[in-house]
């Protein structure tokens, strides 16, 4: 679905449509979402790295919800990519109101055993990737006098954790970059608000060996996952106008695995 449109008629001819960006759409957190987000009235832009039948999915499902789509295989720790991106989703949808940046990835390893490669993929897919999205919407934000962000932290880049020394560090780094753009966008009415997750039920976390799920499940007060739903609504109040006097913020969704 490279440099693919779908449409339906009739929504957001007019420059007041409400358009959410959402990175790492096609799946997981992301997929929930671009739903949440078309439920609630945004045409949406997504984009993915590489799986194009889940992506032609996704538009297919915010189709349905009456909602235009526009969705683009795009590599986010690519400048360029990013930039040609926002591009063209102002000129198929409008100005970007919200933009979260959920595409991320992990590469595990205790620090003794990665290799450099592993550290650079998740540092300039998590990290990176968010700086090139958030760079590329801030200024027609800016220029608008409004917007909202949400980058897609962890619960990792609060507390750290074991074999995830470049996960966390780019979870964290995330945290201290939408602190600053809070400190920056609020003279311009933009808002960045970061969520960080616990163990949410996705294919990221499908990888990871049964004993370390067990060992997780058992120190959540909750006492379950969380679904990417879960993550997805709290999304959606944080991009609406209910959180027009919330920046800056790190929310986690985690069922209270942090205490
Ligand atoms: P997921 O199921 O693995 O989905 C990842 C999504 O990101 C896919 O759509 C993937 O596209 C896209 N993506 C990956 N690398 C990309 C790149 N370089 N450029 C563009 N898109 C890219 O992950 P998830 O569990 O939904 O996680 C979403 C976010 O939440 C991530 O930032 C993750 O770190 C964070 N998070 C997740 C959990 C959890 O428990 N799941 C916990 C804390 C934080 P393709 O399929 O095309 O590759």
């Amino acid at each position: 679905m490279t440099a693919e449109t779908s449409r339906t008629t009739g929504t957001a001819e007019t420059g007041e449509a409400k358009i959410a960006l959402v990175t790492g759409g096609s799946r997981g957190i992301g997929r929930a979402v671009v739903n949440r987000l078309a439920s609630d009235g945004y045409d949406i832009a997504f984009c993915y790295r590489s799986d194009e039948s889940a992506a032609r999915l996704v538009a297919k499902e915010v189709t349905t919800r009456g909602r235009r789509v526009f969705a683009r295989k795009v590599d986010v720790a690519e400048s360029e990519q990013v930039k040609a991106f926002v591009t063209s989703v102002e000129d198929e949808l409008g100005p970007v109101t919200a933009a979260v940046t959920s595409a991320g990835i992990t590469r595990d390893k205790p620090l003794v055993l990665m290799p450099d490669e592993d550290w650079d993929a998740v540092i300039r897919t998590n990290l990176d990737g968010t700086y090139h999205v958030c760079r590329s919407v801030i200024f027609p934000m800016i220029k608008r006098r409004g917007g909202a962000l949400v980058t897609l932290s962890s619960v990792a880049g609060v507390a750290g954790n074991a074999a995830q020394t470049n996960y966390a560090a780019s979870k964290a780094g995330i945290i201290g970059f939408t602190r600053s753009l809070a400190k920056e966008g609020g003279r311009y009415n933009i808002r960045a608000n970061t969520v960080a997750p616990g163990f949410i039920d996705t294919d990221m976390t499908a990888v990871l060996p049964e004993k370390v799920t067990r060992e997780m499940l058992g120190r959540i007060p909750l006492g379950r996952f969380g679904t990417a739903d879960d993550v997805a609504a709290l999304v959606s109040f944080l991009v609406s106008d209910q959180a027009s006097y919330v920046t800056g913020q790190v929310f986690q969704v985690d069922g209270g695995i942090a205490l």
